[in-house]
């Protein structure tokens, strides 16, 4: 019985590793379709300075209006993207797109000091990646220091001396840097202090169970003031509560981005909401001179 129920294991197994590799590739071929077809979209969620309630820029966030499916939500396809490769045409029209919006609005006169586009680890390791943002500013006439990149806390201290490289040709371009999802890594304390940054970026995670979680706050409070002795921007992801809003603040973070403020949202209604000045739970000014 022992043999059947092996054969059996067996024939499961690959029927189910069929599946999903047929499964992955109808994805990747649709992806690939989507891109084409210009089914990708960006969304833009407010960062907002906690002392004074001012907008200090937007994060631009990628999803894909899938005909069938949708709005498809980065997660269920980025990771694939970046393990085909796809990521590379995926991430430049990315580039393109947020750098083209904000310059913009810009000469709109919607003065929003800065953008924020995330790079993938396949990204930044390109050879190239510094030539590719720098003709990407050139393309879109975007000021350079109008820019923010976001490069994850793992895929910095990956080869951390050949990241020091890379983000020296980075931050020659004249573009604020920054580290997304910091905490969830190992950063190497002795790097962190020699790589040339802007901002780190608290994860989430440690956001969430605040205040009932007295490790969170510690660690939180830790990853401030760590950024306070480097001279780091620091900004706090997630928030979604007054409570967790009135932490950061006695801490003595600069800035933060969450649903209490606004969710990421179109290009169309996020001026909308800027403009009528309506962003969720948010009734402070926007910004100085952000609209003429
Ligand atoms: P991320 O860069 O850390 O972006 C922040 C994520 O937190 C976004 O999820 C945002 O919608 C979500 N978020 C913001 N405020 C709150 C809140 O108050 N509560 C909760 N629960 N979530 C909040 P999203 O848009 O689903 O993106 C997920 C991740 O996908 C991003 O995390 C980023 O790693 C990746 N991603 C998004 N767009 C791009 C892109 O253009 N290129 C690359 N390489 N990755 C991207
Ligand atoms: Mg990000
Ligand atoms: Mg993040
Ligand atoms: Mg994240």
């Amino acid at each position: 019985e022992a043999k059947e129920n092996g054969r059996g294991t067996y024939r499961f197994y690959r029927t189910a590793l069929t599946d999903a590799a047929n499964t992955r590739l109808a994805l990747e071929a649709k992806l690939r379709r989507g891109l084409e077809r210009e089914e990708m979209v960006l969304h833009f969620q407010p960062l907002i300075g906690i002392g004074d309630r001012k907008l200090v820029g937007v994060e631009a966030l990628l999803r894909w209006q899938d005909p069938t499916d949708g709005l498809v939500p980065p997660d269920r396809f980025i990771p694939l993207a970046e393990e085909t490769g796809l990521i590379v045409p995926l991430g430049d029209w990315v580039l393109t797109t947020a750098c083209r919006q904000l310059k913009a609005w810009r000469d709109d006169g919607i003065m929003i000091d800065m953008m924020a586009v995330n790079l993938s680890p396949r990204q930044f390791q390109l050879p190239d990646i510094a030539e590719r943002i720098r003709d990407v500013l050139a393309e879109t006439g975007l000021p350079p220091h109008c820019l923010e990149i976001e490069i994850t806390e793992s895929a910095l201290m990956e080869q951390a001396e050949a990241t020091l490289t890379k983000l020296a040709a980075l931050k020659a371009l004249g573009i604020r840097l920054a580290i997304d999802d910091f905490g969830t890594g190992y950063s190497s304390l002795a790097y962190l202090k020699r790589f040339p940054i802007d901002k780190l970026k608290v994860d989430k995670s440690f956001i969430a169970d605040i205040p009932s979680n007295l490790a969170d706050m510690e660690i939180t409070a830790a990853i401030i003031g760590l950024a306070q002795n480097l001279n780091l921007e620091v900004l706090a992801e997630g928030v979604e509560t007054t409570a967790q809003l009135d932490f950061l603040r006695g801490k003595g973070c600069d800035t933060a981005q969450g649903y209490l403020f606004a969710r990421p949202s179109s290009a169309e209604d996020l001026i909308r909401t800027l403009v009528e000045g309506r962003a969720a739970g948010w009734t402070g000014p926007i910004g100085s001179g952000w609209h003429r």
